[in-house]
């Protein structure tokens, strides 16, 4: 073990950051994300500062040829922010927000959470949409889209993102905004990883809380699928207003009725954009369609909302491969078939969702951002959650299996890029998902990093 020498006998000429070698104490500590599956081991750790310290780890990965992988806040489910044997950029050290209330923007760290996001900007009651659980990075989940509460009226992560400073790959550092180097800020909205570090955002923000509405009755999947469909038909009328997902668990914990526990149910989770008190009359209707299991519902702080679901998934506990398509519409059969897929799953920790869309999120032409297509109705999602690593071959089917059962009702066979598998799929799923500007995409690739040497990622490879 190498646990005593100091940052300077590790540390390779030009860097500053504190630098972790295999072995080296903290190393492990490092490289550990999100989903206990990945168990990588990276040439070095480079622990970043400042966009300096971005900078001399990129320079120091060109020099010596060592592929790149960014760790913000480690969530992403295939493990693209660790790569055995390249230079881990590690961004855990950049958190800080800025809010300029006056002009409404927040000024990001490329390794900030939402929570850092979420605390800062409530202060002056005002948000960014961000995603569900607190401690996701801002990074990750906003480049490949960003999904959330607010999608109703703010549409995604992507939609609120109007600048940023970039470290490409030449380890210079470039800002883009409507301004400045657009082409790089249009492929920044969904295009991932692959053009540079990120050392800082810039987002709009909306007022927002602190109270809202959060909704979320919950019914028995026994009970039949009358209060989904009731749910999907209320979405069509409300999705300007309401950001939703129909979310398939098994029931467990003293917040349900003992009598519950273990069984299959599923929640109609709702968070009102807007007015809490308002939001308490219109969901109403969604608490009212049956027998409930239990029933979640009430006006709490936005923090609160955001922070709701952190402890059923906390960092590094449980092993997990997450899938999920667009689908055009939510038909009677889909809903079946998710009801069914639901039941059949071999983890009680795993879930699987249906999730809405329209609203702003569909006011946003195809091709204003990399994204791309914003038709789709609906998303299938299926989170395969479980512990013992002698489970993986029945959980990892379940959840792909289950992605595949729904392709007949998919949207042009897209899928969403934050729940990418374990990126087996490569680059056959990237192209669909961008469709027709995934061209484009290779251009700017190509003039960023023509060498590809940010490519753990959902990789668009540059040209030859
Ligand atoms: C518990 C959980 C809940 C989730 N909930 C949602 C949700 O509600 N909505 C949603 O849309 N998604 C959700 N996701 C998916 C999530 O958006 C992706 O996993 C995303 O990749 C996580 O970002 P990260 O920064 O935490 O991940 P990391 O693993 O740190 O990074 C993922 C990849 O993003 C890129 N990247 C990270 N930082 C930078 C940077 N500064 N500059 C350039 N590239 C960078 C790199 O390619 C990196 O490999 C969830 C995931 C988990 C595990």
């Amino acid at each position: 073990m190498d646990t005593l020498k100091s940052n300077t006998d590790v540390a390779p000429d030009g860097i500053d950051a504190e630098v972790l070698l295999p072995g080296r104490a903290g190393f492990d500590q490092a490289r550990s994300v999100w989903n206990a599956m990945i168990d990588r081991k990276p040439a070095m750790i480079v622990r970043c500062r400042n966009a300096d310290d971005v900078a001399a780890a990129v320079n120091h990965a060109r020099t010596n040829d060592l592929p790149i992988s960014i760790r913000a806040g480690g969530h992403n489910v295939a493990g693209h922010a660790v790569a055995d044997e390249g230079l881990m950029i590690d961004l855990s050290l950049m958190r800080d927000v800025t809010i300029d209330a006056e002009r409404r923007i927040a000024s990001v760290q490329g390794g900030a959470l939402w929570r850092d996001l979420d605390a800062a900007s409530q202060e002056h009651g005002l948000a960014a949409p961000g995603g569900l659980i607190s401690d996701t990075g801002v990074a990750g989940l906003t480049l490949s889209g960003g999904i959330g509460w607010l999608r109703a009226r703010h549409g995604l992560s992507i939609d609120n993102l109007i600048a940023a400073d970039v470290i490409t790959a030449d380890g210079k550092l470039i800002h883009t905004s409507a301004d400045e180097n657009p082409d790089l800020l249009w492929a920044l909205k969904g295009g991932g990883g692959n053009f540079g570090v990120v050392v800082r955002f810039e987002f709009a923000l909306h007022p927002n809380g602190p109270e809202i509405m959060f909704a979320a009755p919950i019914y028995a999947i026994e009970n039949g699928p009358e209060p989904i469909r009731a749910w999907r038909d209320f979405m069509a009328r409300h999705s300007h207003l309401v950001g939703s997902l129909c979310e398939f668990s098994t029931a467990a914990g003293e917040d349900f009725p003992e009598e519950s526990w273990g069984k299959r149910v599923y929640t109609l989770a709702c968070v009102y954009n807007g007015d809490a008190a308002e939001g308490e009359a219109l969901l109403q209707p969604l608490r009212e369609l049956g027998p409930m299991v239990t029933d979640f519902s009430g006006r709490m702080s936005y923090c609160d909302v955001q922070q709701l679901f952190d402890t059923l998934m906390p960092a590094g506990e449980y092993r997990c491969y997450w899938k999920a398509r667009y689908l055009t519409d939510l038909s009677d059969d889909m809903i079946d078939l998710a009801m069914k897929n639901a039941l059949a799953a071999p983890s009680d920790n795993s879930i699987s969702s249906l999730w809405s869309f329209g609203g702003a999120t569909a006011q946003v032409a195809s091709d204003a951002t990399a994204f791309g297509d914003r038709s789709m109705g609906w998303m299938y999602s299926l989170d395969g959650v479980w512990s013992d690593a002698k489970d993986d071959a029945a959980n990892l089917a379940w959840s792909r299996e289950g992605w595949e059962s729904a392709e007949p009702f998919g949207h042009h066979g897209r899928t969403y890029l934050n729940f990418p598998g374990h990126g087996e799929d490569g680059n056959a799923l990237t192209r669909t998902a961008f469709g027709e500007n995934y061209q484009r995409l290779v251009e700017i690739k190509t003039k960023y990093d023509p060498l590809n040497r940010f490519r753990f990622n959902q990789n668009i490879p540059p040209e030859a």
